[in-house]
């Protein structure tokens, strides 16, 4: 066999990885095969601590019978029927659900497949609600630096991850972006920092100054921008931009596609600041991670505002995906939401969460280490670069997985996102290993 023919015959080269380093991955390949409770098994049959809850999806465990179940019984009963003109009895019934778990007022639901149609959804409904009561004027969005909303076209435009941007052109007219969150003043804070919450959050206000607040329709940003490295919204900060958002007509949108489902210790990010969002998005742990699935949760009046605006028999929102509210999704997500219920799993994670907060912090003291932050189960460690950006972390990410650790790195940030129902003993486990691992990096 010619080279060209075994490398065409080579089972890796087909499939184009998502943000991987595709070539580097064929040289050296990370598979995971099986996966049970917090572990993994790769394809030679080690045992490995899934410390970020699969992509922070998988608060619950995987390969939860209870789900399983559920997806097998819809399947038999009804696989798939089309969104558009008509209703699967699951869709109605999850999002009635949702409903009473969201922050008050947040009571419509729109569902999609991912994170990012998600975001797309929310902007949208954002345009054209403005548009309906007569203010077609508000086009433009205001995102934060760092910020990630997916990576369909509105959302990383409104996202702030330089790599995520820089390979695709312009990208949305009218977006603005305020500065992140993370300062120097709160280096090493767990929980919230005291400094520069209200200034950073003035950012809006200096684009409101700029542009006209009744140019604007939205402000989307994560409640704590989760992707780029956990950063954790300072004291004030989410109360000062729904101030401004309130004065100015602004629609605030928290991106909860991490942080949604016990994340923060509390339902939602928006519970746990206290602060309400006027449409919020959610994926990721809405079916543990099972099946692919997101929504958005809109404020009522927002619906009835376009729902009103038009004729009795048109269609209002000309906006949907052939899998919204997929029948498969919905069973997988209403299973989901009854372990979350039964087990009590968000107070369990809440239980966890002083622990795991003193685990990270206790990595200061290792010589690389710039920063340790986190909230809730979220958690983040800054490593000082090492020549290029991004080598560091990847050299942590590799030894993991060959030391029996799944973990994710943003750059030189490890991030650490536990699931609900890791026992004290596996988080010693993971920390023990972080540790050997930052000390031989
Ligand atoms: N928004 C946020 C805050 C996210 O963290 C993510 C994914 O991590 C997304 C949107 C995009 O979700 P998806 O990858 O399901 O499209």
């Amino acid at each position: 066999m010619s080279q060209a023919a075994a490398r065409f015959n080579d089972p890796l080269i087909h499939h184009w990885m998502p943000f991987t380093a595709n070539k580097q991955f064929q040289d050296a390949p990370r598979i995971i095969a099986r996966a049970e409770g917090v572990h993994y098994w790769n394809t030679a049959g080690d045992k490995l601590l899934d410390s970020v809850s699969g992509l922070y999806t998988t608060p619950a465990g995987h390969g939860r019978r209870e789900i399983r179940e559920a997806v097998t019984r819809q399947l038999e009963e009804l696989d798939y029927a089309p969104p558009f003109q008509f209703g699967v009895p699951g869709t109605f019934r999850l999002a009635h659900e949702l409903a009473q778990m969201l922050p008050a007022g947040l009571n419509r639901v729109f569902f999609a497949g991912s994170g990012s149609e998600a975001v797309e959804s929310a902007l949208k409904v954002a345009i054209q609600y403005h548009r309906v009561r007569g203010q077609g004027q508000r086009q433009r969005f205001v995102g934060r630096a760092r910020g990630y909303h997916g990576v369909n076209f509105a959302g990383w435009s409104v996202g702030g991850m330089v790599k995520n941007r820089d390979a695709f052109g312009l990208g949305l007219p009218g977006v603005s972006h305020m500065r992140h969150t993370h300062i120097e003043s709160n280096r090493f804070v767990m929980g919230q920092g005291d400094h520069g919450g209200v200034d950073l959050a003035d950012d809006l206000q200096r684009m409101v100054d700029l542009h006209g607040g009744d140019t604007i329709a939205a402000c989307i940003v994560e409640p704590i921008a989760g992707s780029t490295g956990v950063l954790v919204p300072p004291k004030g900060y989410l109360e000062r931009l729904r101030t401004i958002c309130d004065q100015h007509g602004i629609l605030l949108i928290f991106d909860e596609v991490i942080c949604g489902f016990g994340r923060t210790g509390h339902p939602f990010a928006a519970d746990a600041f206290g602060v309400t969002p006027d449409l919020m998005t959610m994926a990721k742990a809405i079916t543990n991670g099972n099946i692919p699935m997101a929504a958005v949760a809109i404020r009522q009046d927002i619906q009835q505002a376009i729902l009103d605006a038009a004729g009795p028999d048109a269609i209002e929102f000309f906006h949907g995906y052939t899998y919204s509210g997929h029948p498969v999704a919905c069973a997988a997500a209403l299973a989901t939401l009854k372990i979350y219920r039964d087990d009590d799993l968000f107070a369990r994670g809440a239980a966890l969460v002083p622990k795991f907060l003193e685990r990270i912090a206790s990595l200061r003291d290792i010589p690389i280490v710039t920063d340790t932050r986190g909230y809730g189960l979220l958690g983040a460690v800054d490593l000082a670069t090492d020549g290029a950006p991004g080598k560091r972390g990847f050299a942590v990410l590799r030894r993991a997985f060959e030391s029996g650790l799944v973990l994710r790195v943003a750059a030189d940030t490890v991030i650490l996102s536990p699931m609900f129902i890791t026992t004290d003993d596996q988080l010693d486990e993971m920390f023990t290993l972080l540790r050997k691992i930052l000390a031989a990096v």
